[in-house]
């Protein structure tokens, strides 16, 4: 693998991935391969989200070890039912890891509910949204306290995601990733400060609506991700995804911009280093 140097000029436009899954076990055999490719594509800096505490504990590791990436903190929403009563402890002692850039996967996720099996009741999905939001109400103290971003996962729940995180709007950000809402939506995110992000999605052929929504969204208010090992861009669909990926979906959200690639780079590679303000911590440690 090339060292990298941020005084040499890179020979193509280069992107980050803001949200890539690189702890979970599709990528047990060849992490640094992945990683490698990554580079070589010009994808510079990559975020490993957690979904729990062990997840988000290698993501640290994994920012230990490779340069290039950086960990999110959180405990996502679908495993509240897991999660302990009280988060925060755990997470404040993460959030000081230097390479520690936000807290997430965090927010609220209705798509799957209890009551879908028979032997649960609307009752038991009530209380399933309650630990959600009890949760999600956590990780945004501790956002709050640390004065780290979060990156926001929600399905199927918007409305209450958005009226959850509102409170807190001046003193934290959120970055509602895999966006695939309306325009409308996409204005209510805006509105409170907080930005959206776009994954492979953007390729698909029945992608129209979220390249419609890409194209109301301004310039300096978007990041590109992968979610990766979920949702490979065209012409990958339905592999593994990988972080190199980040190439092809930026050459769609390109055309959907009607901007150069080099614009593109510039434009979303400084929202991010806004919004993860801890993405310029480079070195080793
Ligand atoms: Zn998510
Ligand atoms: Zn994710």
């Amino acid at each position: 693998m090339m060292p990298l140097t941020l005084n040499r000029p890179h020979p193509m436009p280069v992107f980050y991935d803001t949200h890539a899954h690189l702890d979970y076990p599709d990528y047990a055999n060849d992490l640094p391969d992945v990683i490698a490719r990554a580079e070589a594509a010009g994808i510079l800096k990559i975020i490993s989200i957690g979904t729990n505490l062990i997840s988000s504990e290698r993501a640290v590791r994994l920012a230990e070890k490779f340069p290039n990436v950086f960990a999110a903190i959180g405990w996502h929403p679908a495993e509240a039912p897991k999660a302990p009563a009280d988060l925060r402890p755990a997470l404040r002692e993460l959030a000081r890891h230097p390479k520690v850039v936000a807290i997430g996967e965090i927010g609220l996720d209705y798509h799957h509910l209890p009551s879908e099996k028979p032997e649960f009741t609307a009752a038991d999905d009530a209380r399933y949204k309650q630990k959600q939001a009890d949760i999600f109400q956590q990780q945004l103290e501790v956002a709050a306290e640390t004065g780290l971003n979060c990156i926001i996962h929600q399905r199927d729940a918007f409305d209450d995601t958005l009226a959850q995180l509102k409170p807190f709007a001046g003193r934290i950000r959120g970055v509602f990733h895999c966006f695939g809402e309306s325009v409308e939506r996409l204005k209510q995110v805006l509105e409170i400060g907080s930005l959206v992000s776009f994954t492979g999605i953007l390729t698909f052929k029945n992608g129209r609506n979220v390249r419609d929504t890409l194209a109301a969204t301004p310039l300096d208010q978007f990041m590109l991700e992968t979610d990766c090992p979920y949702l490979a861009p065209v012409p990958y669909r339905g592999q593994r995804c990988e972080p190199a990926y980040v190439k092809e979906i930026s050459e769609v959200a390109a055309q959907v911009k009607n901007c150069s690639l080099e614009e593109l780079s510039a434009a979303t590679c400084k929202t991010a280093q806004e919004f993860f303000p801890k993405l310029r911590n480079q070195q080793p440690l």
